[in-house]
């Protein structure tokens, strides 16, 4: 099925979707500012401020940015799979980020901790200010079975010279469930807030020696699975104290996202510690590494 979803992306959401397929950009057309084809979806973001997603997967692509929840698709699957327990999800974060590391984290919710998650109001950890998030990650943290992954920054930049940023996620969601079976029984319904094909997926994977099947893939899955949610929140909270480190090793404050914020605060890294330090801090594929070049041989 082919289909067209046409968005009016704020600036700041435009440089998020723009950073998270950049390895996909070819030459834009006419009126366009970018064009960005990763597999199954092609995304244009035109001067008017529109940007088109067509094609086989747009929905998987446009769902992040979307204020309109579910297609009726999402909904049936809420009624039938949302409340299975036990169940295990996993989330990613700092991927959007210019600074920092990217975080991957697979856990797991069962009966006996589904009330604590409800107690504590674990939710999406984009809808939790960072001040809850560092309260209620290390209460997930004694109590649910997780693993969790963090690539920092020297790291992230060497993978992704042979990883486009949707391998390198794929591959990072399966090492934690690989992780995680190490720690507990993996229950039968595993759940991915979905960010790629299912095929695309497991593609991704075929030089992995274990790969765990069976996964359920799914947009917006961080609302309306538990085990999601509460893996984006100590997944948050192992970013933010990533950052806390790299804040105290550099003595200056770090920007989160990849706006005009992180430029300035990029400018201000080189001008106190050289290029040559920023890619143990920064993912050097985002725009804004061309940017803070570009200001420093003016
Ligand atoms: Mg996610």
């Amino acid at each position: 099925m082919t289909n067209t979803i046409t968005l009016r992306l704020k600036p700041q959401d435009e440089e998020k979707l723009y950073n998270a397929w950049k390895d996909f950009e070819r030459k834009a057309p006419a009126y366009a500012k970018w064009q960005l084809k990763p597999e199954a979806c092609m995304i244009t973001c035109y001067e008017s401020g529109k940007t088109l997603f067509q094609g086989k997967d747009a929905e998987i692509y446009a769902a992040p940015f979307r204020k309109d929840v579910s297609s009726k698709n999402a909904k049936k699957t809420l009624q039938t799979t949302h409340d299975i327990l036990p169940q295990a999800g996993s989330d990613e974060v700092g991927t959007g980020d210019y600074f920092g590391p990217v975080v991957v984290c697979a856990c797991i919710v069962d009966q006996t901790n589904i009330d604590l998650l409800k107690e504590t109001g674990a939710r999406d950890s984009k809808k939790i200010n960072d001040a809850d998030i560092r309260k209620i990650a290390p209460e997930l943290m004694k109590k649910l079975p997780y693993s969790l992954l963090i690539v920092n920054n020297q790291k992230y930049n060497k993978v992704h010279e042979d990883n486009n940023m949707v391998q390198l996620k794929s591959r990072l969601h399966n090492q934690a469930y690989v992780n995680l079976e190490k720690k507990a029984k993996l229950p039968e319904f595993k759940v991915i807030d979905q960010f790629v094909q299912e095929k695309s997926y497991y593609r991704y994977l075929n030089r992995d020696p274990v790969v765990i099947h069976g996964i359920h893939f799914e947009t917006k899955a961080e609302d309306r699975y538990p085990a999601v949610g509460a893996a984006s929140i100590i997944a948050r909270y192992a970013f933010l104290v990533a950052m806390d480190h790299l804040e105290e090793q550099y003595g200056m404050k770090f920007q989160k996202g990849a706006g005009p914020a992180v430029d300035a605060c990029a400018l201000q890294f080189v001008s106190q510690f050289g290029f040559e330090e920023l890619p143990n801090v920064a993912k050097m594929h985002f725009k804004n590494t061309e940017k803070v070049l570009a200001k420093i041989r003016k």
